[in-house]
């Protein structure tokens, strides 16, 4: 259940927008909502048409607890229709049904919102037809188009929209978001720091490949520091198995990384900016061994690495040379 108070953290500009247009009774009659995944459009959208529909609001504030409310949470609102991709695009059909439904009356008020999930999935059919839509607009009718990439959508369209940009989120942002949504605290602090996606973190979370990997970024500096000789079996035998795409090792890398970054964080007593918060012990270990200089340079070694793995230069290469910088 989201609130505009949880919405002015997670999207402030565009938060303060919708809000507003409540407040001075200006709902446009329709919005693209522009934003990575993960950015909170969806839940934005919702929240928006309860406002719409809600009849204790206080504010722009929905009251969660009327019919209204409890059915736009069900997906059961009567007049609040969701059109999305059927199959890879959004046919002209489907906009075609939407206008008939449009057509009678709202069945328990004369307001009708309807939310356009992938709009950019239109077909050039279906965009004309929404376009036609769109230019004889009843007064009582809200539309929210959303999308990943605006650049595709008819410029047609586009302007006839009020345009609100959806902000990558903020890691600290992201961080608390996850801790409510159940993350452990430290997982919640290493999964911010590597994505600004929430639904990319929340599916981290739960996956078991990048908890195997977050153990071996682990068990590779407990191998370079006590047992720098097995560094390279250890790549070859445990390392690069789990990490087979390139874009797997990449997410490996930028682990490891996160974990340079926490050493010097901990040399420097930024106690507040540690990732891996659970791992104190480890990382005590870690700064005995190496130096602020050292940790800078390794910090170099992988950011080096990370670039060949993108021009394709051989993964096992570039972990073995990694492996051989790092050594202790
Ligand atoms: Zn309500």
């Amino acid at each position: 259940m989201q609130t505009w108070q949880d919405m002015k953290q997670l999207q402030p500009l565009a938060a303060q927008m919708l809000v507003n247009s409540f407040k001075k009774d200006r709902i446009s009659h329709a919005y693209l909502f522009q934003g990575d995944r993960g950015t909170g459009k969806k839940e934005m959208s919702l929240l928006f048409a309860k406002s719409i529909f809600c009849k204790n609001k206080n504010g722009a504030e929905p009251c969660q607890n009327c019919r209204d409310c409890h059915r736009i949470d069900s997906g059961n609102h009567p007049d609040l229709h969701w059109i999305e991709p059927d199959g890879q695009s959004i046919k002209k059909d489907q906009i075609l049904h939407l206008q008939k439904e449009f057509t009678y009356t709202g069945l328990e008020s004369n307001r009708k919102v309807y939310i356009i999930v992938d709009a950019e999935k239109m077909t050039v059919n279906a965009s004309n037809r929404l376009l036609k839509f769109l230019e004889e607009p009843s007064r009582q009718t809200t539309a929210m188009l959303l999308t990943e990439s605006g650049a595709t959508i008819l410029d047609t369209i586009r302007s006839r929209c009020q345009l609100l940009a959806f902000q990558p989120l903020q890691a600290h942002v992201i961080e608390k978001k996850l801790v409510e949504e159940g993350v452990s605290n430290s997982n919640a602090r290493l999964l911010a720091a590597l994505t600004n996606n929430m639904t990319e973190a929340l599916e981290m979370n739960e996956d078991e490949w990048f908890a195997n990997a977050r153990k071996l970024v682990i068990q590779l500096i407990e191998v370079l520091q006590n047992k720098p000789n097995e560094g390279l079996l250890f790549i070859n035998h445990q390392w690069m198995p789990h990490f087979k795409e390139r874009t797997q090792l990449q997410r490996g890398l930028d682990v490891l990384m996160l974990w340079f970054q926490d050493m010097i964080h901990q040399l420097l007593d930024r106690e507040d900016s540690i990732v891996f918060t659970s791992e104190k012990e480890k990382l005590n270990q870690s700064v005995m061994r190496w130096s602020r200089q050292s940790a800078a340079r390794g910090l170099s070694s992988i950011l080096e690495a990370k670039r060949k793995i993108n021009q394709n230069v051989h993964p096992n290469l570039v972990m073995e040379q990694l492996t051989l910088q790092l050594q202790r």
